[in-house]
């Protein structure tokens, strides 16, 4: 689907370590924190650290960076799994932080045995306080020159629970007077008697995650580990740590953070629309998550064309959301079940229709030479939509109006010759002829127009529902505005059509199946579908409607 394009700056730098034979092998890591469910952001980095160990000998590790243990569920860490799988990516190793929680605690010990950490006392205002600014270097804490023994023995103390959450931190022995701020004598350990999803109450300190992530690293002898740019300045910590506990030296590398625009990109943001009811869920097909992408049509596929295309950059930038609609309709246009679908219906009675009924063939995708066909009933009363026809139509209308000839889809060419309007003038039914010797496929009738209908027989229609979105927000970087980001949500995001006229064979929709309902746009099943009713949600219209907006002015 993609084509050619040069390498990235991670995969210059992977060829170029594997041709002077640093690595042999390449080993990557995709390490979220299980406190909210994947987005599109994630896929980018799912898509990078996963794509790399496939082009490249290699492989990659799916690490939980469970660290955190208040925020922290098993619900994500579920979800997170199926998320990277649907995406289509397998992952060596299931690995958690907290699996080597004891590691770590070793690595701590050995610090406080090279003098390097030390137990500190006071409070975190007074830490803030004494860490001094950029231009200013900080203060030394009162408690930086304890003697190894009794960091020692107050470290085993603070890991026994003698302490209370706060009291006590573990800090690395640096410099205060650092131009990195970071490199301040940053905390590494504090006490939380917190329940952990996974070690339950057997811990009540719990490492930060710069004396976490990249020893974790360094366990899983990962080569490189790729992460997003805020966490330059956190590089020089990772590589003073790695250096002083003398274990495997993974590199750290950093690319931009990838965000599209009228959407928010940030988990703890996106967990307040669901906690408030702004939307249904995690999946809500608005949402930019994975889960929410997925039930809203888009295939895996279009989710990883969307990665290659905005590729990896080195400075953060908004991704235009038209890019991922534009991924995702050209692969539907390639797979999607061609299907008709009336929303709003106008009923067109066909007075010289003599039979009962006719089975009409129409092909499931013109795109597809093995996509086949299926049939349709074709009768004397039909619904086409109701803005398909026109009583005083403007020039260079080539829809249904009065005296005009139309084509419906797969079937006949019919003539508008009557309207019928109820006492207070509404337009009840629409009265036509239709030319036998214009059937699709066989037409001899030597007339040619101009506009074509979708349409579905009246007695044969089947009643759905169709959930038609829009943007989540109203403005491009709702983060960037004045106030609190929920303010600029879209009212209009969801629109609901309880009852449209779908053709039969829409009785045996499945939910892997997409389908185009023709002259409308692309949907797919929704999982609230029963026996009942069919329910299908709108994943992307035909054309960029917003870019026709715009124009418009
Ligand atoms: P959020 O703010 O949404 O919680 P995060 O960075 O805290 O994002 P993590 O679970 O820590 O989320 O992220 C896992 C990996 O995905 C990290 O390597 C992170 O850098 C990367 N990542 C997160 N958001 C994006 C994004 N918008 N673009 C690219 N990569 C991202
Ligand atoms: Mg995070």
């Amino acid at each position: 689907m993609s084509e050619e394009r040069s390498l990235n700056f991670l995969e210059e730098i992977i060829e170029e370590d594997l041709k002077n034979g640093k690595y042999k092998t390449i080993v990557t890591r995709f390490p979220p924190e299980p406190n909210g469910y994947l987005h599109i952001g994630h896929a980018s980095s799912i898509c990078l650290n996963f794509g790399l160990t496939q082009k490249y000998p290699g492989y990659t590790n799916l690490r939980f960076d469970d660290t955190n243990p208040v925020t922290e569920e098993t619900e994500y860490v579920d979800s997170i799994k199926e998320d990277v799988k649907w995406l289509g990516f397998e992952w060596k190793h299931e690995r958690y932080a907290s699996d080597y929680f004891e590691t770590l605690y070793e690595f701590a010990l050995k610090l406080i045995d090279k003098n390097l950490a030390y137990v500190d006392d006071i409070s975190a205002e007074e830490m803030a306080a004494m860490k001094g600014t950029p231009t200013e270097p900080g203060k030394d804490s009162p408690f930086r020159n304890r003697s190894v023994e009794e960091n020692r023995d107050l470290f085993v103390r603070m890991k026994n629970g003698e302490f209370p959450d706060g009291v006590r931190t573990l800090r690395a022995k640096i410099d205060m007077a650092h131009i990195n701020m970071l490199m301040r004598d940053p905390i590494l350990y504090r006490i939380k008697h917190a329940h952990h999803h996974r070690t339950g109450d057997k811990w009540c300190i719990y490492p930060m995650y710069d004396f976490a992530h990249g020893q974790s690293d360094s366990i899983e002898e990962i080569t490189h580990s790729i992460c997003t740019l805020e966490f330059v300045p956190h590089r020089e910590l990772y590589d003073w740590l790695i250096e002083k506990l003398e274990i495997y030296p993974s590199h750290q590398y950093e690319f931009a953070r990838r965000n599209i625009n009228y959407t928010v990109t940030s988990k703890r943001k996106l967990l307040q629309l669901v906690n408030e009811k702004h939307v249904t869920g995690w999946d809500d097909p608005r949402m930019p998550t994975i889960s929410g992408l997925r039930r809203r049509g888009y295939t895996p596929e279009s989710v990883r064309e969307f990665c290659d295309r905005i590729g990896v950059a080195k400075r953060d930038n908004m991704v235009d959301v038209g890019v991922l609609e534009f991924c995702v309709r050209e692969h539907l246009n390639r797979i999607a079940l061609r299907r008709m679908v009336v929303f709003d219906p106008l009923k067109i009675v066909i007075t010289n229709y003599t039979k009962d009924e006719e089975i009409l063939l129409s092909e499931n995708n013109p795109e597809d030479e093995n996509g086949g066909s299926r049939e349709i009933p074709f009768s004397k009363e039909i619904y086409i939509e109701r803005d398909d026809f026109m009583e005083v139509p403007p020039k260079k209308y080539f829809r249904l109006a009065p005296g005009q000839l139309v084509r419906l889809k797969s079937a006949y060419i019919i003539k508008c010759e009557e309207v019928v309007k109820d006492a207070a003038g509404n337009i009840t039914e629409v009265h036509c002829s239709y030319i036998p010797e214009s059937k699709s496929g066989e037409d001899t009738s030597g007339i040619h127009v101009k506009g074509t209908l979708h349409w579905v027989s009246v007695r044969h229609a089947v009643k759905a529902t169709v959930r038609l979105y829009d943007r989540l927000f109203r403005v491009e970087d709702p983060t960037d505005e004045a106030g609190d980001f929920k303010e600029y949500l879209n009212p209009d995001s969801l629109q609901v059509l309880p009852v449209v006229y779908a053709e039969p064979s829409m009785k045996q929709a499945v939910l892997p199946e997409r389908y185009q309902f023709i002259r409308k746009g692309y949907f797919v099943l929704d999982r609230d579908s029963d026996n009942d009713n069919l329910v299908f949600n709108k994943t992307v219209g035909l054309k960029d409607a917003w870019a026709k907006e715009v124009k418009k002015g």
